[in-house]
Parts: structure tokens; sequence; C-alpha cells
């Protein structure tokens, strides 16, 4: 027998039964990476670090993007499979890693805003036979584990390239979780008219027909080409007919290099745009991504309470 949802449940059931889009967060590892210096840290170290070393660093970022308008949150846990943490000798630290980034949320949202437990790309690839498929699954099942024990409220599978990869994540979370699982892949290749790809050459098509083949909660699209070319991607998206909800969450823009540092030029105002625009599409849950802000954030806020 199942038991009643609890609210945060019952709030996550909502989602999609409004036509305003829940408003999620923006960018966590690039906006924490400058913090890394007051840990002593270069700004190329993982902003996982943080979460161990700094936990006040990183609640503050989730209580700005709260205070900006956000109704979801992501943990600071994108690099936080074993894989990805081993060059930094953390892969003995999985569990501290990713509870502390859970518990870190947690605190941030309260009982009003929603935990998304990330999990990111492991950076080996089963396809080209860097990993063997059950230990890949192992180490998302290892990352998913110590993120529930957190407290998160579904799982967000983000920044993927590759379908088998995602779907070994997929497989990874339900084996220790009963939790939602929503699946958003990064579109950077291909062509804005012909259709976007992702780097190992997923359509939206394939990963909606994917999302759907296993039930996930919600599918989608975050970091990759930004505000370029979103409004094709998006339609892709919807037209590819996801049986669950639709996420966007792109980048601020194209990344450029300047005077050796990178920067994303999109405004707050073109990204309340891009949220309108896609809650006019249907798009469910709308954020942001690499080079976005909490000013970025509330922009986009203020513009769907203002338009819809
Ligand atoms: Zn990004």
């Amino acid at each position: 027998m199942r038991a009643d949802p609890t609210p945060r449940q019952a709030k996550l059931l909502k989602i999609g039964a409004s036509p305003r889009p829940a408003v999620y967060d923006g960018s966590k590892g690039v906006y924490l990476s400058p913090s890394l210096a007051q840990v002593g840290k270069r700004p190329s170290d993982l902003t996982e670090w943080l979460n161990l070393l700094a936990p006040d660093i990183v609640r503050h970022a989730h209580q700005e993007y709260v205070a900006a308008g956000s109704q979801i949150i992501q943990t600071n846990s994108f690099n936080g499979t074993r894989f990805r943490l081993q060059p930094s000798s953390l892969d003995s630290r999985v569990a501290e890693v990713n509870v502390s980034a859970a518990r870190i949320a947690r605190e941030a949202a309260g009982d009003d805003v929603l935990v998304a437990g990330v999990i990111g790309p492991s950076g080996k690839l089963p396809a080209v036979g860097e990993v063997a498929k059950d230990e890949l699954v192992a180490a998302f099942a290892e990352q998913a584990s110590a993120l529930d024990k957190g407290g998160v409220d579904f799982f967000h599978i983000e920044t993927m390239s590759d379908l088998e990869e995602a779907v070994a994540a997929v497989e990874g979370v339900r084996s220790v979780s009963g939790l939602p699982v929503a699946l958003t892949m990064s579109f950077d290749a291909g062509n804005v008219e012909r259709g976007l790809r992702s780097m190992m050459g997923v359509s939206p098509k394939a990963l909606v027909d994917k999302a759907n083949e296993l039930g996930l909660f919600a599918v989608g699209a975050n970091c990759g080409l930004g505000l370029e070319g979103y409004q094709s991607l998006v339609r892709d998206l919807i037209e590819s007919a996801p049986t669950g909800l639709v996420i966007a969450k792109l980048n601020a823009g194209m990344p450029k290099i300047e005077g050796g540092r990178t920067v994303y030029e999109a405004s707050p105002a073109s990204m309340a745009d891009y949220a309108v625009w896609c809650a006019h599409k249907g798009v469910h849950i709308v954020g942001a991504c690499c080079g976005s802000t909490p000013e970025h954030i509330e922009a986009m806020a203020r513009a769907l309470t203002r338009e819809l």
C-alpha cells in the first residue's frame, strides 16, 4: 500500500498542473568556483570541495537563489560520482560529499522549496569501453544513495551527452531510491535549423523516447548552446511528445573567452524573455545553467509572474 504523499511530494506532483512553470535555479558550479580561493583551492578545482570545507558558502548561494524566486534548487554535487571525484582524491569520500551537498541544500530550501539531487556525467563513456556498465551503474547508485540520505526530493541527472550513460544513471538511482527521476541532456552540437544534437549525437526526440520508455518524471535540456537555438530545441522536445514534465535549464548565452576569463553574455532581461517563451510553449520547469546568477533567476521569476 502506498503512503500518502508528504507536503513536498505533493508540491512536486503539482508542477505541471499550473500554467506557470516552476522556477528552477541557475548555475552552481560556475557560480561557486570563484569561492574556491577562500578555502585555498584553485578556480579549476571541484566546487564539491566547498560542501566539505565551507558549507556556509554553498548554503549562501542556495539562499540567494531561493530569495530570487527559485522553487527548486539543485545540490552542489555535479561531480559527485567516484570517477569524477577520484582525480581530486575525494573518491573515498563519495558519501560525505553527497550527503553534505543534499543537507546544505535542504537547510536552505526548508519545506517550501524543492531540492533536486544533481548527478552529472561520470566522465567515462561505456560506448567506447572506458567503463563496464555494471561499474557505472554502481557508481551512480553510490552517489544517489548518499543524496537520498541527505534529503533530496527528486533526482536530476543532467548535462548528459550519451544515452547509454544516462540510462546507467537512471538504473543506478532506481536501484537505491524510489524518488522521481528527471533527465536532461546537453545539446551543443548539430545545427540550429536542422536540429541540435548532444556531443554523442543524441537528438531531443531520441532522449524523449527513452525518457517515456523509462517513465521518467521529467525530461529536457540543460547547459549546451544557451540562448542560441533554444527555440528550435524546445520545440523539438515538446513535439517529441514527452509523457513527463519538460525542463529547460539553459546557459546564459555562449561562453566567450575575454582576457583569459570565460564570460557569459546573456542579460537578465534576455533570460526573462527565454523563460516566458518557454512557458508559452509548455515547458513545466524553467531555470538556467552556466553563466547565470541569482540576478538572472530573479528576472525570470518576475517575468513569469507578470506574464502568466
Ligand atoms: Zn551549464
